[in-house]
Formats: C-alpha cells, structure tokens, sequence
C-alpha cells in the first residue's frame, strides 16, 4: 500500500487548470436544478415536499430540489440501517477500506467537478472549494489506511496456555449531522470514519448543501458500498434530526456544527429512551472564537498576513477561522495599518470569477446575523474596514474589520462565522495569552513570535486544540495536523488523527484457554 500524502492543491495560476476548473463550472451548470430523491437501503425515494439549495451567490440559481425526509421515512431508513448493520459489522474491514479507497480514487477523477459544485452550491472561491475537496480525498484515504492499521486489533499480553485478543467492534447505527462549511470534506470524512468501521450509517447533511451530499452518495454507490450502508435523508432539524438524536436505536451521533445545536444534541442523546439499551455516544465538532496573538518580537507583514487570510479566506466561514487577533501594544498600530490596507484590497464577489478573493456568506440568516454584529460592534469597537452589505443578488458582506476592542466585548466573545474580525491590545505577551484564552471556546489559534520561550509558553498555555506558531490557523490537513478543539469547541475529538477512528468503536476482549 503506498504510504499516504495528503492530497496537492490545484495551481490555478496554471492555464491549463483554469480552463479545466472552467469547464468544470460549465458542466455543473449543466445539471442544476434537478429533482432529488432520498435513498434509503438503495431505493431512490422522492418526496413532494423538497428542501431547495440554491447558490449563495445568486439566490435565483437553484442547484437542486432535494426530497425531505419525514419522521416516517427516517424511521424507515432507521430500520434499514439497524437491519444492515447485521451484515455490515462482519464484512472485512479490508473490503470496507476497499470502498474508501475506490471513492477517493472516483473523487480524484472528478475532483474539478465536484470542486466547482462547491462553488454553486457553497459560495467556494476555486482555491477554498480544490481544498474542501482534496481534504474529502484525504479522509477517505487517511481513515481507509487506519482501518487497516486496527483491524487485528491492540495486541495484549497472554499467559501459557490461554489466547488473550483486543479487538475494535464496532458500535451500530450511527446519525451523521454535517455542516455546509465543509460540505464535501467533513460531511465525507464524518460519514466514512462510520462507515469503515463498521457501524451503518443515517445521513443528514446540512440543509444548504445536499446536492452535494448526494453527488457523494453515489461514488459510495460506484465504490462497491452496499446498499444500506449508508442512507441519504436530508431533512429539517426538528423534524428528523431530533427524533434520530432521540430514538432508541441511535447508537452515536457525529455531528459538526454550532455549538447551539451541539449542546442540545449533546443534552438529549444522554436521556435514554424507553428501548434503549445503551449510553450513546456523542463525537461534537462545534464553534471556535479563534485568536491569532501577534507578539513585538515578530514578522509584522506575515501576521498581518495570516490575520487577513485566516479571518476572510471562505468569508471566514471555518470554524477554526481568525475572528481575533491580539496585537502587542509595540507593534499594535503598524499591524493595524497593514491588516487594515491587505483588507481593503480584498475583492468580494462571485466565488466562480477566479479574481474574486471570496464569495458570499451561506444565506439570508446567516447574512442577518452577520450584519447584526456589525451594529454591535459599531458599539464597541472602531470600524476599520468594511462593515457594508449586500443581500439583493447573493448574500455579500465585506471584509469587515473592527479594532480597539475590549477583550470581553460580545465581538471578541460570540462565534459571527462571517468575515469579521475583531482586534484587541495586549500590555505584553502574558496577557495576550490570558485574553487569547478568555472565551468559551478552544478551538484553533496562532502565534506570530520569534521568540522561542513564547512559543513554549503558548505550547502549555494556549488552550486551544489546533495551535500553529508564525503561520495562519485555518487549513488543518487530515493526517498531518489532526482537527479538533477544547471546551465548548466540542468533544475533543480529531478528525483526520490517529485515534479518531476508535471513537466509533467499542473494545472487545476474547480470552481462551488451552
Ligand atoms: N479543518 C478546517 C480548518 O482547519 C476547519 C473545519 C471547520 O471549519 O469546520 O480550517
């Protein structure tokens, strides 16, 4: 097996890769607007009532009509899945990893496609959406090879005459809640870090982004995925993702999202239910508030870089975006300067115009609260750049920069997922820290210094999941920087590390004697 690398970004400055993305974006366009069926245990099923996706960037474009799963078909797909489950737990785990590694290969093949389906359907710039798409390559064939490593399970000590074995079984039907940040990434990984170990899985991807959660769902179908495995049933929150978080059969949840919707699962999947004869386990990734700490020892054009790329790439729709930074008081205005002209320089507009640094937010709601925040931070903070509007075509919003900013200011404390990001002064580098720390999140976070006892001190002290030193704090890469935060940021876990997998597994010991 060739060891794994993580997928190459696409060189867009390439002629031939532009046209390629170009074509790409005209044969999408060829497909929008179709109708959807659910899949439940293989069969297509189209519902009357349809979730309709439309392009951020131009509310007019509707990708697809999606079918709606109801509390009846959810708990169809419900029974399938259990029913599947009996046959899934026993097929190899080579032939599961078989599976990851065909669709990775699929996905390659087609990756401009699905790429410029991102863009429509997302709002991705080219660069933002070739990376969400080489990161879903990357889970597949990340978790296909951890598989791999785990299916003879963790040897344990044996006496003479007895066998002694720990093995991972897995757990049973699993409910993945994905988000539409990473809407192919994570929506991918989640689904088959389930899937290749075992469990059956119920797929409710983030309303805005099923088409291409379905588009997923039939490389899975042309990698060999049995039917049943994993089912497609988009729906609403309340109706369909409730009862799955509530019903008896439910064996984990894995859901991505805020940490509102984290919290309430979290809280109702720890009920057990007339029925149900476990604890269900919960895998959260939820919110960030993320600083970057600029210190007076250091490259003031690389952290002023890092702040602008880390806070406005994808219209600072990460979660493990910049939406903080904490400057040195040295250096605070010179860095203020240049993050202030770096973000009037940026251009906003129509993700598929390669010359537009980023796109729209995701929608109407979305757009609202943002343009509340800057309301709020007209209030507290001082208005730099940004700060207008725009949700007549799509959902615009510029790249808004607010500075001077108490450190407890609802600005420097609320997750916006917009791009907007908030400046505060630090006296020295101990109280940066102690400001970087002060949220309820713990999610990602930087540090620009050149001063090697910082950087330790920032090891121990930043309590942050995902912690990078004179470089941006987006852009994790499945297998090289494993993902995921503290605190209200989730459930500690790391997507795309190495012991993510066994989060949806359980050990088993055999012991024989002789
Ligand atoms: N893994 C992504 C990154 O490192 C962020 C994922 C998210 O926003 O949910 O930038």
């Amino acid at each position: 097996m060739i060891p794994y690398k993580h997928e190459p970004f696409t060189d867009f400055t390439n002629e031939e890769n532009k046209k390629a993305y170009l074509a790409a974006l005209k044969h999408v366009e060829g497909y929008l607007g179709q109708d959807y069926p659910l899949i439940i245990g293989g069969e297509r099923i189209m519902t009357e009532d349809k979730l309709v996706s439309t392009n951020p960037a131009c509310k007019e474009e509707v990708i697809g009509r999606v079918s709606k799963a109801s509390r009846e078909l959810a708990e169809k797909a419900m029974n399938v899945a259990d029913k599947t489950f009996e046959t899934w737990r026993k097929v190899s785990p080579d032939f599961r990893a078989d599976v990851l590694f065909k669709a990775a290969a699929i996905i390659r093949r087609r990756k401009h496609e699905f790429s410029a389906l991102l863009t429509k359907e997302a709002g991705k710039p080219w660069n933002e959406a070739d990376a969400d798409t080489a990161e879903a390559i990357d889970f597949l064939e990340f978790y296909g090879r951890q598989m791999l490593k785990l299916k003879n399970g963790i040897p344990v000590e044996s006496r003479p005459g007895e066998f002694n074995r720990f093995d991972y079984i897995p757990l049973g039907v699993g409910v993945v809640i994905s988000p539409w940040n990473f809407a192919l990434a994570i929506m991918a990984g989640t689904t088959v870090a389930a899937l290749v170990t075992g469990n059956t899985v119920l797929l409710k991807p983030a309303s805005t982004t099923t088409v291409i959660a379905y588009k997923f769902m039939e490389v899975l179908e042309e990698a060999g995925m049995p039917a049943g495995v994993v089912n497609y049933i988009p729906g609403s929150g309340a109706e369909v993702g409730d009862f799955l978080v509530d019903h008896p059969r439910t064996r984990f949840v894995s859901f991505t999202g805020s940490k509102e919707v984290g919290t309430r699962i979290y809280e109702r999947a720890s009920k057990v239910n007339e029925g149900q004869i476990w604890l269900k386990r919960v895998i959260a990734e939820m919110g960030g508030k993320d600083t970057i700490v600029v210190d007076n020892e250091a490259d003031l054009e690389l952290a002023a870089q890092s702040i602008v790329k880390s806070a406005f790439g994808f219209s600072g729709q990460k979660c493990s975006a910049c939406s903080r930074a904490v400057i040195h008081e040295d250096v605070y205005d010179q860095v203020v300067a240049r993050v202030e002209e770096l973000t009037k320089g940026l251009t906003y507009g129509d993700p598929a115009d390669q010359s537009n640094f980023t796109g729209p937010v995701i929608d109407q709601n979305s757009f609202d609260k943002i343009m509340s925040y800057v309301e709020i931070g007209k209030q507290e903070g001082r208005l730099i750049a940004g700060g207008e509007g725009d949700s007549s075509k799509g959902y615009f919003v510029a790249p808004t920069v607010f500075v001077d900013v108490d450190p407890k200011a609802r600005i420097m404390q609320e997750e916006i997922f917009g791009p907007f990001v908030a400046i505060a002064k630090a006296k020295d580098f101990d109280e940066a820290i102690e400001i970087a720390n002060n949220t309820d999140y713990g999610l990602t976070g930087a540090v620009i210094t050149n001063n090697r006892a910082h950087i330790e001190q920032a090891r121990q002290d930043f309590h942050v999941g995902n912690l990078y030193f004179n470089r941006g704090c987006t852009g994790a890469i499945v297998g090289y920087q494993p993902f995921g935060g503290f605190n209200m940021s989730g459930t500690d876990s790391k997507a795309g590390g190495p012991d993510y997998l066994q989060l949806h597994m359980q050990g088993k010991t055999t012991s024989e004697t002789f």
